[in-house]
C-alpha cells in the first residue's frame, strides 16, 4: 500500500493528481491550507483531508504527527504554489520594472520556502518508506533554457518572481536528490493548464496537466531522480 501526500490538492491539478493516484490504488490525503474546502474534496475523491498551510510551521508539523500516526508516508507532491503577479484576469502585471522585494518575498514564502518546510518536515517519515518519492511541481518558466530561447511564449512571459521561485525549486530538487539517492526527486512542468493559478486562461486540461505529476509519482527505484520532466520527456533546465 502505497501512502501519498499531495499540497494544494483542494483544487486545479492536485485535486486532480489525488484523483488518479486514488484510482491508482493509492491512500491520498489531501491538503489544503482551508480545512473545510479540503474536507469537501477528501470526501468527494475518497481521499483524507488534511489542513496543511504550507507557510505554517504549527500547520506542517501537525499534519506529520498525523500521518506519521496513521503509518508513515512514500510519496511527497509538492504541488501547492501561486503565481503573485497576475492580476484576475490573468494578465501578468507585475514585470521587472514593478518588481518589489514584497512581492518576490510571497512568491518565495510559498513556491520555495513552504516546500523546503513541508520537504524538511516529512524527511524522517520519507525515509522511513522502503520506495520513498518525491515530486516538486515546477514550470516551464523555471528552465533558463526556455526563458531565453527568443520566439516561444516562455520567452514572452514577463514575470520575475514566479520563473525565479520555480528555478530555484529545480535546485532544490537537484540537490535534496542528491542528498538523499535512496529516494526519488523529481520537478515536474504540467504545461500552461486552465486552472485559477492563471485565471483559467491555460490551454490544457487539468487532466492532461496532471499526467506527469501522477507518472513521476509512481516512479519506482529504478527510475530517474534528480531529473525535470513534462509529459514528453526531460526538459533542458
Ligand atoms: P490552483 O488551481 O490555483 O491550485 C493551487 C493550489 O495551491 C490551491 O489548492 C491553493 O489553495 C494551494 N495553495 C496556495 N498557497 C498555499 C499555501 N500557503 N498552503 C497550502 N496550499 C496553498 O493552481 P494549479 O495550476 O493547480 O497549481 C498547482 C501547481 O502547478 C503550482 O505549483 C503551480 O505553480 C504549478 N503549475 C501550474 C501551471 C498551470 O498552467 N496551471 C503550469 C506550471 C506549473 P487555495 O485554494 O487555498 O488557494
Amino acid at each position: 500500500m502505497t501512502t501519498t501526500l499531495i499540497t494544494g490538492a483542494n483544487k486545479g491539478l492536485g485535486h486532480e493528481t489525488a484523483r488518479r493516484l486514488i484510482a491508482a490504488g493509492h491512500t491520498v490525503y489531501l491538503g489544503s491550507r482551508d480545512a473545510a474546502r479540503g474536507q469537501r474534496a477528501a470526501e468527494r475523491l475518497g481521499a483524507r483531508g488534511i489542513q496543511l498551510d504550507i507557510t505554517d510551521d504549527a500547520s506542517v508539523r501537525a499534519a506529520v504527527k498525523t500521518v506519521e500516526a496513521d503509518g508513515g508516508l512514500d510519496v511527497l507532491i509538492n504541488n501547492a504554489g501561486i503565481q503573485a503577479e497576475m492580476r484576475d484576469d490573468g494578465v501578468v502585471v507585475i514585470d521587472a520594472a514593478e518588481l518589489t522585494a514584497d512581492v518576490m518575498r510571497k512568491t518565495f514564502e510559498t513556491n520555495v520556502f513552504g516546500t523546503v518546510r513541508v520537504l524538511h518536515a516529512f524527511l524522517p517519515l520519507l525515509r522511513r518508506s522502503a520506495a520513498p518519492v518525491v515530486v516538486n511541481v515546477s514550470s516551464g518558466l523555471a528552465s533558463l533554457s526556455r526563458v531565453t530561447a527568443v520566439g516561444t511564449p516562455t520567452h514572452a512571459y514577463p514575470g520575475v518572481a514566479y520563473p525565479a521561485s520555480k528555478a530555484a525549486v529545480n535546485m532544490v530538487t537537484v540537490q535534496y536528490a542528491k542528498a538523499f539517492p535512496n529516494m526519488r526527486i523529481n520537478a515536474v512542468e504540467p504545461g500552461f493548464t486552465e486552472t485559477d493559478l492563471n485565471a483559467n486562461t491555460g490551454i490544457q486540461s487539468v487532466e492532461q496537466g496532471a499526467e506527469i505529476i501522477v507518472r513521476m509519482a509512481q516512479v519506482g527505484s529504478d527510475g530517474p531522480t534528480g531529473g525535470y520532466f513534462d509529459a514528453e520527456g526531460v526538459l533542458p533546465w
